[in-house]
């Protein structure tokens, strides 16, 4: 059996060309930007940093547009900031952005109708592969998607660098983040009132002659599914600096629960690049198979090098992730422990839209807290599927959005996000956690 979760491809030369024309393109990312994003999540492995990770669960090309880039980013960086003001601690800012394009899928077939008029495609597999479009020739699986991968990547990071460097991530702006629908909210209000303390703290730095550039600029990182190997193979290079091997797609790149196979291809290849990774593990991850991974993905345990998301669900956190941080704790794993609340809480509402529950996240998140403080072991970030837009994707939060709401904004391609206001409201309730 090859590698699990790999597009098809009819024609061998089309996917040569793609590759080739991938191989002589500029790096996205930098190796000594990667090396950075490592030493940063160094500290999340101490216990001296958070790391906030969110994005869409897939981007798509249509995407790639201002306002749609802008207003990610405008989310996490409300998030970031309610993080870092009312828990007191360095938030490492990581979007899952410009190359979140591949998607794993729990069947190669997707049916729709019945009877007469069934019909049977291949499933949609991120615009990385084929086209959301019901239709036989939208879901073929096209290589030259790769190359729009890289393109669409570009443009994005190119926005991204251009926000966070040219006076939108000013702190001074804290308060234009909180516009439009979000402001009227009970969450967009109550960020309303710590930006009003963050603008007189600011005014008296101000008075007293301080002015670092810390308040001017953030760091912003990207990550994405490392997926599809012709492309993450591809987008491989030798950094002249230093010999080493790096992923330039991205600076943060990870394994998702379905590849994570110690002896698979995914593993393998990620094993050879220098960038900071992540593994997913879900509820039926071994001890031994975490401690496995460890040996395998960072053998020389430095810390960064490797982040643990988990994704147990809110039912199974509680009981399951115990043992887990245990084990690889008394093995004296260097590891930054990262919770996804989103993809073990997922489900089929009545009228059919995938899911998740407000509440579930939140207790998924409390459930993770929970774990660590007990352990004194560090709660080391989140991992979250969001959105800028208002979006009606996932049930609950103060806006007690239910089930029959999901039609009227369900955006997504792939699975239900956070929208906006939800995103703020799960980042105060984090800072509580944080607090505690
Ligand atoms: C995802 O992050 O969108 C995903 C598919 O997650 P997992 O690998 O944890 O199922
Ligand atoms: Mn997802």
């Amino acid at each position: 059996m090859g590698p699990a979760q790999q597009p098809t491809y009819p024609d061998p030369v089309a996917v040569d060309a793609a590759v080739s024309r991938l191989r002589t393109q500029p790096p996205l990312v930098f190796a000594g930007e990667c090396d950075e994003l490592t030493e940063k999540i160094g500290a999340v492995a101490r216990g001296e940093a958070f790391l906030l990770q969110g994005g869409d669960c897939a981007e798509t090309f249509a995407g790639v547009t201002a306002d749609n880039v802008r207003n990610k980013l405008r989310v996490i960086l409300q998030m970031a900031v309610v993080l870092t003001y009312a828990a007191s601690v360095p938030v490492v800012k990581v979007g899952r952005l410009a190359g979140q394009y591949a998607k794993p899928r729990s069947s190669d077939f997707e049916t729709r109708g019945s009877g007469d008029h069934e019909v049977t495609l291949p499933a949609y597999r991120g615009d990385a592969v084929n086209g959301f479009e019901f239709t036989p020739e939208a879901r073929a699986h096209d290589p030259q998607r790769l190359v729009d991968v890289y393109n669409a990547s570009a443009a994005t990071l190119n926005l991204v660098r251009a926000f966070v460097t040219g006076g939108y991530a000013d702190l001074r702006q804290v308060h234009a983040w909180n516009t439009d629908f979000v402001k009227e909210s009970a969450a967009g209000q109550q960020y309303e009132a710590m930006a009003n303390d963050i603008e007189r703290a600011l005014t008296f730095m101000q008075a007293i002659g301080a002015d670092p550039d810390e308040f001017h600029r953030v760091d912003f990182h990207s990550s994405h599914e490392a997926l599809v190997l012709e492309y993450e193979h591809a987008m491989t290079r030798i950094d002249s600096r230093t010999q080493a091997p790096y992923d330039v797609s991205g600076h943060f790149v990870w394994i998702g629960e379905r590849t994570r196979q110690l002896d698979g291809a995914h593993v393998e290849l990620l094993s050879h690049i220098k960038n900071p990774i992540g593994v997913k593990l879900g509820p039926t991850t071994t001890p031994d198979d975490a401690l496995a991974l460890a040996e395998k993905l960072n053998p020389h345990n430095i810390p960064g090098r490797l982040t643990f998301i988990t994704r147990f669900g809110a039912g199974r956190i509680r009981d399951g992730l115990p043992t887990l941080i245990e084990k690889v704790t008394a093995a004296g794993v260097q590891v930054a422990w990262v919770c996804d609340p989103m993809h073990g809480n997922t489900f089929e509402a009545s009228s059919g839209y995938k899911t998740r529950r407000f509440d579930d996240v939140i207790d998924e998140v409390q459930g993770f807290f929970d774990v660590h403080r007990s352990l004194g072991t560090w709660p080391g970030g989140v991992h979250v599927e969001l959105t800028g837009d208002d979006v009606t994707e996932c049930v609950g939060g103060g806006e007690l959005l239910d089930e029959a709401g999901l039609a009227d904004r369900y955006e997504s391609v792939c699975d239900p996000r956070l929208n906006r206001v939800q995103s703020l409201e799960l980042a105060f309730l984090v800072a509580k956690m944080l607090r505690a």
